[in-house]
C-alpha cells in the first residue's frame, strides 16, 4: 500500500501517462489537419502535368501515402514537396523505379540473409563449443528495424505514393489478368503495407514471449498421476509436455496392449481439466504431489522420481487453476488488436493470417475443412478403425495413429545401408547429382541444382536455408553422426533438399524477384514431402506396395479430420474475441467450451457417439500460435494436390520444375497452374474414396 503522501504523486504520474500515450496513439491514427488541403492542390497539379490518363494513378498514390504519413515526417510543405519529387507520372520513369528497387531490396534481403546465416553458424552447425557470445550473435537480427528505416528515409513512401496496395478481394478477383509485372508490383507494395509503431511491435513481442513461457512450462508428471485402485500407470521420470507430448504419449499407447486403454483414458482427462481449468493448480509442472485427475483428489508425493524443488513449498490443495489458460489467450489477443489500426489492407488479425498471410478467404477455408469434416467418409473411415482396434470409438480416437505400415528393411538395416552410403556430409553433397535424375531432373539440371546447394553438418536434426538473392547458395544442413549418417538423418536430409530444390528454382530461375519462393508455407512443404516420400527409391530399396499407399491416404484423411475441427475452433474463438473485446477469462473460457462442443457434436458426435466432449480445445497452438491451426489443415489438402499431380505425371522432377516457376502469386491460381483447380480438399477426398476401396482387412 502507498503511503498517503505518494498518492498524488502517483495518481499525477498516472494521469500523465495516460494523457501522453493517448496523445501520440491519436496523433499516429488522426488524419493530419492539412492532409485534405495537401492532396486535393497536388491532385490538381500532378494531373495538368501528367495528363488525365495518370489520375487514377494519382489519386491511389495520394491516398496511400497519406494513409501512412504521420506528423514527425514532415509537415504540408514537406509533404507536398516529397511528392512532387516522387511522383513517377510515366511508364519509362516507372519502369526504372521499379527495376531498381526490384533490384536493391533484392541485395538487401540477399546480404541480410547472409550476415544472418554467417552470425547463427557457430550455433547451428557442428563447429565446437559455442560461447554466450555466439547465442547473442545469434540472435541478433539485423533486418529488424528495415520497414521503420524505410519509413524514415521515406523510400517506403515513394513505393506507397507509385505501387498499389491491394486487398485480398481485388488479388483474387482481378489477378488471373494481371501480368507477371503487375503481381510482382503488388507483392512490392505488400512490403510496405503496415507501419506498426515500436511499442506496437514490442507488446505483440511481450504478449508472444507470455504464452510461449506459460506453455512452455505446463508440463504433467505422468509417474504421479493415481488411478480410482492408487495405482501408477506412468514410469518415474516421465514428465509430458501439454498438448505435444501428452498426444503421443497416447499415440504410442496404442501399442500398450495391457494398460493401452487405461492410459490414454487418463490422458483424456487430464487435458480435459486443462481445457476446464478444473486442474489443480498445484499439479502443474510439479512433481511433489500425486494426482488422480479423475476424483481430483491432490497429497503429497509418496514417490520421488525428480529431484526438482520446484513448488515444494507450495500448500497442497486442490483449488483449480484460475483461468490461467484463458487470460493468457486474452493477453495474445488484445495484444494482436494493437496492430489492428495501422494494418489498413487487413485490419484485423484474423484478417491479417487469411488475407495477408495464407491469402485463401476464410470463407473458403472454412467450406474446405467442413467439406472434410462432414464427408460421407469419415463414418466409413471410423468404421475401418473401429474393426482395426476391436472396439467401439472412444473421443481420444481422434489420434488414432494404427494406418502404419510395417517396412521391408528394419531401421536397424536401413541405418547400415545409409551409414555406409554417406559417411560424411560431402558424400552426400557428392551423390546429390546422382539422387536429383532418379527424380527425374535431366542430367544438367540435376547438376545445376547441387551446385548451387551447400550440404552443412547440423547440430540440430536438419534445416534449409534459403538464399535471399541471386548470387547466394542454398545451405541443406543435415545431421552426421562420427560414424556416418543415420537412416532418419537421411530421410529428413533428403525432405530438406526437397525445400532447396524449391527455394533454388523459384529463386533463381523466375522472371521477377519480388515473385521468389512460394504463395505460403504450405506449399514448400508439400514439395519437401513428395521428396521425402521417395527417400527409399533414391536407396535403390523398392518400396511398391500398394497397401502402403493405402494406408497413408487412410492416415493423412484421419488426421485432417482432427485437424479440421481443431482449425474450426481456433477460429472460432478468435471471432468470439473480436467480438468480445473486453471479456474475462472467465468469459473466455465459457465460450471457448460452448465452441469446442458445438464443433464436436457438429462433426465428431455422430461417429464417436458421445455428445460435448471439449477435447478439440487442447492444442497449445489455440493459446500460444495466433490462429495458426488452420495452416495444418489446408498443408494436408494442399500436400494431396501436389502429390496426386506429380504421380499423374510420374516424375518428380519435370513438375516440381514446372509448377514453382508460378513463384509467389496467390496460391489458387499457383494451384490453378499447377493442377488445373483452385485450392481445395476434393484431392484429399478422392484419393480417400480409392483408398478406402482398396483397403484390404
Ligand atoms: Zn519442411
Amino acid at each position: 500500500m502507498p503511503k498517503l503522501n505518494q498518492i498524488p504523486i502517483l495518481f499525477i504520474f498516472a494521469l500523465f501517462l495516460v494523457l501522453t500515450v493517448g496523445i501520440n496513439m491519436k496523433a499516429q491514427l488522426v488524419h493530419l489537419v492539412w492532409m485534405k488541403d495537401s492532396q486535393t492542390k497536388l491532385e490538381k497539379e500532378l494531373i495538368a502535368k501528367f495528363g488525365e490518363s495518370q489520375s487514377a494513378h494519382i489519386q491511389k498514390g495520394l491516398k496511400q501515402v497519406a494513409d501512412f504519413w504521420r506528423a514527425e515526417d514532415g509537415d504540408a510543405s514537406a509533404f507536398e514537396d516529397f511528392v512532387l519529387t516522387n511522383f513517377a507520372g510515366d511508364q519509362a520513369t516507372l519502369d526504372v523505379m521499379f527495376d531498381r528497387f526490384e533490384n536493391l531490396l533484392e541485395q538487401l534481403n540477399g546480404h541480410m540473409n547472409e550476415i544472418g546465416l554467417a552470425f547463427r553458424q557457430q550455433s547451428e552447425l557442428e563447429l565446437g563449443p559455442i560461447y554466450p557470445f555466439d547465442e547473442t550473435f545469434a540472435a541478433y537480427s539485423p533486418d529488424a528495424h528495415i520497414t521503420d528505416d524505410f519509413f524514415k528515409n521515406k523510400l517506403a513512401f515513394i513505393v506507397l505514393l507509385n505501387f498499389p496496395l491491394t486487398t485480398l478481394n481485388e488479388r483474387l478477383a482481378n489477378g488471373d489478368q494481371w501480368s507477371r509485372r503487375q503481381w510482382a508490383e503488388v507483392r512490392l507494395g505488400q512490403r510496405f503495407s503496415k507501419r506498426i509503431p515500436a511499442e506496437v511491435n514490442q507488446a505483440v513481442a511481450e504478449a508472444a514471449s507470455i504464452t510461449d513461457q506459460y506453455i512452455s512450462e505446463y508440463n504433467t508428471y505422468m509417474h504421479h498421476l493415481i488411478d480410482i485402485k492408487g495405482n501408477r500407470l506412468f514410469p518415474p521420470k516421465m514428465r509430458l509436455l501439454s498438448h505435444w507430448n501428452l498426444r503421443d504419449e497416447l499415440k504410442a499407447d496404442y501399442n500398450d496392449k495391457e494398460h493401452g486403454i487405461a492410459k490414454q483414458k487418463m490422458i483424456q482427462q487430464v487435458m480435459e481439466r486443462i481445457v476446464t481449468q478444473t486442474i489443480p493448480e498445484v499439479v502443474v509442472n510439479n512433481p511433489n504431489v500425486d494426482w488422480n485427475p479423475f476424483t481430483n483428489e491432490v497429497k503429497q508425493a509418496v514417490v520421488k522420481d525428480f529431484d526438482t524443488l520446484s513448488k515444494s513449498n507450495i500448500k497442497i490443495t486442490n483449488a483449480p487453476e484460475p483461468d490461467t489458460r484463458y487470460a493468457i489467450l486474452l493477453k495474445a489477443f488484445l495484444a494482436s488488436k494493437k496492430v489492428d489500426p495501422y494494418s489498413p489492407t487487413a485490419p484485423t488479425l484474423i484478417a491479417r493470417k487469411f488475407d495477408e498471410e495464407r491469402e485463401i478467404p476464410e470463407a473458403s477455408v472454412k467450406a474446405m475443412l467442413e467439406s472434410v469434416l462432414s464427408s460421407s467418409l469419415v463414418p466409413k473411415i471410423a468404421k475401418i478403425i473401429e474393426e482395426r482396434l476391436g472396439r467401439s470409438l472412444e473421443p481420444y480416437d481422434i489420434w488414432y495413429n494404427g494406418f502404419r505400415v510395417k517396412g521391408k528393411y528394419s531401421e536397424a538395416q536401413l541405418d547400415e545401408i545409409v551409414k555406409k552410403r554417406y559417411p560424411t556430409a560431402d558424400a552426400y553433397k557428392a551423390d546429390m547429382p546422382n539422387m536429383l535424375m532418379k527424380l527425374g531432373f535431366s542430367k544438367e539440371r540435376a547438376e545445376y541444382l547441387a551446385d548451387n546447394i551447400l550440404v552443412d553438418p547440423a547440430r540440430g536434426s536438419g534445416h534449409a536455408a534459403g538464399a535471399g538473392m541471386r548470387s547466394a547458395k542454398a545451405h541443406l544442413r543435415t545431421r552426421v553422426g562420427k560414424d556416418g549418417m543415420d537412416y532418419k538423418g537421411f530421410n529428413i536430409a533428403v525432405h530438406e533438399m526437397g525445400h532447396n530444390v524449391e527455394q533454388t528454382l523459384s529463386l533463381n530461375d523466375i522472371d521477377h524477384y519480388f515473385l521468389n519462393g512460394v504463395p505460403n508455407v504450405a506449399f514448400t512443404e508439400a514439395i519437401a514431402f513428395v521428396f521425402q516420400a521417395h527417400d527409399l527409391d533414391l536407396l535403390g530399396l523398392s518400396t511398391s506396395d500398394p497397401q502402403s499407399d493405402v494406408l497413408k491416404t487412410l492416415n493423412d484423411f484421419w488426421m485432417t479430420y482432427e485437424i479440421a475441427g481443431v482449425s474450426l475452433v481456433d477460429m472460432g474463438i478468435w471471432h468470439w474475441m473480436y467480438d468480445h473485446p473486453s471479456a474475462t477469462p472467465a468469459e473466455l473460457k465459457a465460450a471457448m467450451l460452448q465452441i469446442a462442443k458445438d464443433v464436436w457434436n457438429t462433426y465428431y458426435a455422430p461417429v464417436f457417439k458421445k455428445k460435448d466432449v471439449v477435447l478439440l480445445a487442447i492444442y497449445s497452438h489455440i493459446i500460444h500460435s495466433f490462429l495458426y491451426i488452420p495452416d495444418y489443415a489446408i498443408g494436408y489438402l494442399i500436400s494431396h494436390q501436389i502429390e496426386e499431380q506429380v504421380k499423374k505425371s510420374g516424375s518428380v522432377g519435370v513438375e516440381v520444375e514446372r509448377m514453382v516457376k508460378a513463384g509467389s502469386i496467390a496460391p489458387d491460381l499457383w494451384m490453378k497452374n499447377a493442377t488445373g483447380s483452385p485450392v481445395g480438399s476434393e484431392a484429399l477426398l478422392n484419393a480417400t474414396e480409392r483408398a478406402w476401396k482398396e483397403y484390404k482387412k
